[in-house]
């Protein structure tokens, strides 16, 4: 089947275009472990913001998590109220947007499986970040065939809820471009005009780096600082970050390209002044390490304290959690099975109703 060429497009945080219309939002994580700063830059504080103007479907994809963690699924239930806690800390209000559990909605994985038909397995091998998370996770040649194909329940995800818009990092832009895929597919396929293509919201920090540079930071790398970090750990890992590696006494010339502490500081650092003229003194030369981790140190932590305080209330009450997680996932079922019921008509399978 041939499928046409198509870009994802792109929007970015500050076009009016977000104001103008009613958007359905479909986005969410993986439970595999507590939510980081990449998360909260790359995502979360836009479902914060979009969450009173638009209609905000936020998943915890439980399923998702078990494509490469099936040896361990106590590892996937145990994070699910991490995830949940880490939501309600940052300001997601459960009466704004519907939180729900994946798995708690079957409906999804019934139109991943219309879904898998309309996708060719070397076009799901040729997945730019699915490459780099097989390479990561050492799977060779033992890809567990759930994760080659979760790009293809991830567009179920988003469907299911007729999203127009996601808001993600850039390593998700591949799911939506092959969302977008299955979206045309479906519709001149069946002749439907039920789904729209969405498009990827991507923030001011579409990629933060890992402590240690080498990847984005993801809770699979471990190089990860959570939200949920004590004041003592961030400083430990803020200590222990990777920085220019030829800038080793404070008076030789820094590298701010490429550097994490700065890749940080531009994105928590809300004087945009003094970081302009640290910047400038680094690349000079003048500058020690420590003295910018001292920075960043006290920026973080201005930013997770008040955070890390709201968890620690929420965590007094697990029923409260459980209650957010079985009504979102009730509303959830109700909207995407009227899909599915929509998409089995659209393919003419609806067999009781002729
Ligand atoms: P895992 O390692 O288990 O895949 P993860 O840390 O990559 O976990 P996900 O749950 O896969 O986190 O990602 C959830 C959302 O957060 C996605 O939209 C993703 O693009 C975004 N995100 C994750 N890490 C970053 C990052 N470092 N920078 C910006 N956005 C990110
Ligand atoms: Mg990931």
């Amino acid at each position: 089947m041939k499928i046409p060429a198509k870009k994802v497009i792109i929007i970015r945080m500050k076009n009016k275009e977000i104001k103008d219309k009613k958007h359905i939002i479909l986005t969410g994580d993986r439970p595999t472990g507590p939510l980081h700063l990449g998360h909260y830059v790359g995502s979360l504080r836009q479902r914060v913001k979009l969450q009173h103007q638009c209609k905000q479907f936020i998943i915890i994809a439980d399923n998702q998590a078990l494509t490469d963690n099936a040896a361990n699924p106590e590892k996937v239930r145990r994070n699910i109220i991490e995830v949940a806690l880490d939501y309600l800390a940052v300001g997601i209000n459960p009466n704004a947007s519907t939180i729900f559990i994946q798995s708690l909605v079957p409906e999804l994985a019934e139109l991943t499986m219309y879904y898998l038909n309309l996708v060719t397995v070397s076009r799901l091998q040729r997945n730019p970040t699915v490459k780099d998370e097989i390479k990561q996770r050492r799977f060779s040649a033992s890809i567990p065939a759930g994760f080659l194909c979760y790009p293809v329940s991830q567009a179920a995800d988003i469907t299911a809820f007729k999203a127009d818009l996601v808001p993600v990092g850039q390593d998700q832009l591949p799911m939506v471009e092959q969302t977008v895929e299955i979206v045309r597919s479906f519709n001149r396929l069946y002749r439907a005009n039920m789904f729209v293509e969405p498009k990827a919201l991507l923030s001011e920090t579409p990629r933060l780096p890992g402590t240690d540079a080498k990847t984005k930071m993801s809770k699979s790398a471990g190089n990860v600082i959570s939200l949920n970090d004590t004041p003592d750990v961030v400083r430990e890992k803020v200590k222990k970050m990777y920085t220019d590696p030829k800038h080793i006494h404070a008076e030789d010339p820094g590298n701010v390209k490429g550097n994490p502490v700065f890749s940080y500081l531009d994105a928590f650092d809300p004087d945009k002044q003094k970081l302009k003229a640290m910047k400038e003194h680094y690349q000079r030369g003048g500058l020690g390490d420590t003295v910018v981790k001292q920075r960043l140190l006290e920026v973080l932590l201005a930013e997770l304290n008040p955070i890390r305080a709201r968890r620690e209330e929420f965590k007094k009450d697990p029923g409260y959690i459980m209650d957010i997680l079985k009504k979102g996932s009730e509303t959830a079922r109700l909207v995407a099975a009227k899909t599915l019921s929509e998409a089995r008509k659209a393919m003419g399978i609806d067999y009781f109703s002729l």
